[in-house]
């Protein structure tokens, strides 16, 4: 089983209806199971005529609280928290949940043991499925922390399935951004799919990003959306590939056909299958076949195995 990463630097460059459109056209070829690490915003469901099969909140995140019917007021709690989420009201520590880290630093301090850190939950996990495909889709709490673990948990169950119904690949469609999300969403994946556009927003956001995937050592390929609209990002994109030794696999043109079939919750490649965007998508998902046809995306237990 291999693990394709779909992400982006930064969001609204079309990353998930790009990675819609790859796991329709990717599942004619091989048995699929997909999943929404996009967990700040998780919509790849939305493109797809699923059922709920399973839905289930989990906890990630941990915070402080207080017995008050221990606690003496000394107020140590409030000096050693390094995130201000503990304060003093009427001469009694408060913890502000919204920005609790659970760290445990407070707990450790107190000398009457009135704190203890507990499990919150977070998030949800919610597995859709048809006889066809199986989307994993997780989704954090509002002003809920930890994505990363979510993000974990989401990576986990996705891998189950695909156990259980003996698939090739897992195809994720990864947050936006550089953050935990994005580090838990590519660890351990075979390859990384840089979605960008020619801006110089964009090509700034790229660079970050690919230098998170570096860090991992995992081939990675750049898709550069919206292609045409400015000339000048879009050298400076396969300037920036090139020196950095990473493939433009794909240019996709700037397509009104894709907020058309957004606009219907439709992938493009099914909404409507003649357009450029989706041909080009086409060629793009031939590619990646290619890459693993001829090896250049192995699995990761193949890559230890040669590390010895
Ligand atoms: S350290 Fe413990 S006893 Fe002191 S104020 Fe905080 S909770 Fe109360
Ligand atoms: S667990 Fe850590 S972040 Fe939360 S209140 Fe205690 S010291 Fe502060």
């Amino acid at each position: 089983m291999k693990e394709i990463v779909i992400v982006s630097g930064k969001g609204g460059v079309g990353k998930s209806t790009i990675t819609a459109s790859f796991g329709v056209l990717f599942s004619k070829k091989y048995k699929v199971v997909l999943a929404d690490t996009d967990v700040d915003a998780p919509n790849l469901a939305l493109f797809f005529d699923v059922a709920e099969k399973n839905s289930y909140d989990i906890s990630t995140s941990e915070k402080a609280y207080i017995a008050y019917g221990k606690c003496t007021g000394c107020l140590r709690c409030v000096e050693v928290c390094r995130f201000s989420s503990m304060v003093a009201l009427h001469k009694k520590p408060v913890v502000i949940a919204y920005t609790c880290e659970g760290c445990g630093a407070c707990m450790v301090v107190c000398p009457e043991k009135a704190i203890e850190i507990k499990r919150v939950e977070n998030g949800r996990i919610t597995v859709y499925g048809t006889d066809h495909i199986i989307i994993v889709s997780g989704a954090l709490h509002i002003g809920e922390s930890n994505s990363g673990g979510i993000v974990d948990e989401v990576k986990k169950i996705a891998k189950q399935e695909a156990k259980k119904l003996n698939v090739d690949f897992i195809i994720t469609d990864g947050p936006p951004g550089i953050g935990c999300p994005v580090i838990s969403s590519v660890k351990g994946s075979d390859y990384v799919i840089a979605v960008t556009e020619p801006t110089p927003a964009a090509l700034r956001d790229l660079k970050r990003l690919i230098a998170v995937v570096k860090n991992f050592r995992i081939p990675a390929g750049i898709v550069i959306n919206k292609s045409e609209i400015d000339q000048k990002s879009g050298r400076e994109i396969k300037g920036f590939a090139e020196k950095n030794e990473i493939t433009v696999i794909s240019a996709i043109p700037y397509d009104l056909r894709i907020p058309e079939a957004i606009a219907k919750a439709m992938p493009v490649v099914d909404a409507y299958p003649d357009a450029p965007s989706s041909q080009a998508i086409r060629r793009l998902v031939d590619t990646v076949w290619t890459l693993v046809q001829s090896g250049a995306i192995e699995p990761a237990v193949a890559k230890k195995d040669k590390k010895g």
